[in-house]
């Protein structure tokens, strides 16, 4: 592992400007920074040329200083801009890189809260995917889960959402390789916060803004079904992704208590419609825990509970994370025990994958690069209060 340590992420928490507090370039829609430009008298295809330039690359408003000679901005708009638009609301106060090149990302919001976020590099040596959280902490409890210990403390703004992904874009870019996806699987339920999700999905979707595009776009949920039903609704084409962790309603209350109140087969119908929708597979993601989740029966159990779908099982591989909140200590599946989880199910007519284990070895599982900032800083200030 390597911690290169801090680095500034934007300028910070610029919040404040002549008393005012102002908003950030990541708390801008297309059409809320075309308004804005238009009352200040100037033309509205500046909003959607500065919001492409500042995602291009992460830049944000330093895009106003590196554009070319032949393309410079109006005088008058760009020293508006700087003086009225905060460039960021974050800074990067952690940073790990593991062997493997995952490099995951602290970030300090402007109110001292911290959020994590991972870019993953891909197989093809110019490409990475992202993830990103969408919630401070988490309440929905899963028992195997690092963030859940914290609790929930606050739903993360659709611009700060958005900052995370300008974050990897340009961690990306320093690395030399494009981002190329981006999955919500960071802290937090993103069904649960999905104004912000869905407005900052606009933004980094948008060919306008960010330009990433609908289907490079996966929004996970633990199997929140009103909100499963608001995602197809809106007719976006971004993948879903649900959690299921276990075949049977029981098992599944242990590890989601979430599960008690959402049974397995109203969210695989609630799936089944989003799926309908797109007419493309929806992805289900089992983390395999030793003992608990991964026997053979358990692996028929699911195929049968799949049926027929064309659904795509994702099999994850834990990292430890330690006690639980329920006291427990969940350990990885064997290897063996892994492939034999997936042959029963791929027997069975099931499409199983297993998802790459990314950067073991800097506390790659959701939550915990946060909470060993945390405790280290905990820690410093016991210190300097000796
Ligand atoms: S696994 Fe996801 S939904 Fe469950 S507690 Fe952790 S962050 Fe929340």
């Amino acid at each position: 592992m390597t911690r290169p340590g801090a680095g500034a992420l934007g300028t910070g928490a610029e919040a404040c400007v002549g008393g005012g507090v102002v908003r950030a370039f990541s708390d801008y829609s297309l059409a809320e920074l075309e308004k804005l430009f238009a009352a200040w008298g100037h033309k509205p295809v500046h909003a959607a040329r500065l919001l492409r330039a500042g995602y291009a690359d992460g830049a944000g408003l330093a895009a106003l200083d590196a554009a070319p000679a032949d393309r410079r901005w109006p005088e008058d708009l760009a020293a508006r801009v700087r003086e009225e638009i905060a460039a960021g609301r974050a800074e990067s106060v952690a940073r790990s890189v593991a062997e493997d090149g995952t490099a995951k990302l602290l970030l300090r919001l402007a109110d001292g809260r911290t959020v994590e976020t991972v870019l993953m590099p891909d197989f093809r040596a110019d490409r990475a995917a992202g993830c990103v959280s969408s919630q401070v902490g988490c309440a929905m409890g899963c028992d195997f889960c690092a963030t859940t210990k914290t609790g929930f403390e606050r739903n993360l703004t659709a611009g700060e959402i958005t900052e995370q992904f300008l974050a990897l874009r340009r961690e990306a870019r320093a690395s030399g390789r494009t981002l190329q996806t981006l999955v919500f699987m960071g802290m937090g339920e993103p069904l649960l916060n999905l104004d912000a999700v869905l407005a900052a999905v606009e933004r980094i979707a948008d060919n306008r803004v960010g330009g990433l595009g609908w289907r490079q776009i996966t929004i996970s949920t633990v199997g929140i079904i009103p909100g499963i039903e608001a995602l197809t609704a809106t007719g976006h084409n971004f993948h879903l992704a649900v959690s299921l962790h276990a075949p049977d309603d029981a098992t599944r209350a242990q590890l989601l208590p979430m599960g008690k109140r959402f049974p397995i087969a109203d969210i695989l119908a609630a799936a089944d419609r989003f799926q309908a929708s797109r007419g493309r597979p929806v992805t289900i993601q089992y983390c395999l825990l030793k003992g608990v989740n991964d026997a053979p029966a358990q692996a028929r159990q699911l195929a049968e509970v799949l049926g027929g779908r064309r659904m795509h099982v994702n099999l994850l591989r834990y990292n430890p994370t330690g006690l639980s909140l329920r006291g427990h200590t969940y350990e990885r599946t064997s290897d063996e025990a892994a492939d034999v989880f997936a042959a029963e199910l791929r027997a069975r007519g099931a499409v199983a994958h297993f998802r790459r284990s990314r950067g073991r070895e800097i506390d790659a599982a959701c939550g915990q690069l946060r909470r060993r900032e945390a405790a280290a800083g905990a820690a410093e200030r016991s210190t300097h209060n000796v």
